[in-house]
């Protein structure tokens, strides 16, 4: 439980009577979504370390997770030079968008921010393509071929593409370790979607190992 050095009387509502949240993940800085709050909204936060918002769709109280399981716990929460903005740091359980994807912005319209030489922006990205295909089926998409035949046809492309690494490997030719790497990389990450994986679980798990 947290102790809040403000009322929420103190800040400026929007038009409709509610607090934006700016949700940002602790550690990593990314802004995972935006959100909004009535008083009762943030004075559950503030007593249950919790997010909790006011859902502007269903006109209730909403606790983030209540039924995904993805709950936000509280790191801090500081409010913005004129008060009408809220900005939350937390710790994020599995994904904060509905969609499954880790953060709600994941639409780009104007720019790109892309790092195509940061490897873990190109596994994200890969991997938000796998699932996008997955809620998006797309005429043709050997992606979709593999979620429709299931989880057995997938498990056996995953250990024909690490069979294919090993002989790969023992080529001379360096260049195939490369192709079958990736081939195999897909493919698993393929599987990580069907069975509900995340980039960030397999990162937190080997930097605790
Ligand atoms: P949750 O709070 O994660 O258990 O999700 C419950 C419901 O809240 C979902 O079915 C969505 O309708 C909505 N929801 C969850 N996360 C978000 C989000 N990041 N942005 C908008 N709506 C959300
Ligand atoms: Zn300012
Ligand atoms: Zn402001
Ligand atoms: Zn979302």
């Amino acid at each position: 439980s947290f102790e809040s050095i403000m009322e929420f009387s103190e800040f400026k509502l929007n038009s409709d009577g509610l607090l934006p949240v700016i949700v940002q993940h602790y550690k990593t800085a990314e802004v995972l979504m935006l959100a909004y709050m009535n008083q009762e909204a943030f004075d559950t936060t503030v007593k249950t370390g919790k997010m909790t918002y006011f859902s502007r769709s269903r006109q209730s109280l909403w606790v983030k997770g209540e039924t995904s399981g993805h709950f936000q716990y509280v790191k801090s929460l500081t409010i913005d030079c004129d008060k009408d903005t809220l900005l939350a740091k937390v710790e994020q359980v599995g994904a904060a968008c509905h969609t499954g994807n880790p953060t709600c912005f994941f639409q780009p319209i104007v720019g790109n921010d892309y790092d195509e030489t940061n490897p873990l922006q190109v596994f994200e990205s890969v991997y938000s393509t796998i699932m996008d295909r997955k809620s998006n089926p797309k005429e043709g998409s050997y992606t979709n071929y593999l979620f429709d035949k299931g989880l057995d046809k997938i498990l056996k492309k995953v250990g024909e593409e690490a069979t294919e690494l090993v002989i790969a490997a023992k080529n001379p030719n360096p260049e195939e370790i490369k192709y079958e790497l990736s081939d195999f990389l897909y493919h698993a990450m393929v599987l990580m979607v069907e069975r509900g994986v995340t980039w960030e679980d397999i990162v937190q798990e080997l930097a605790e190992r």
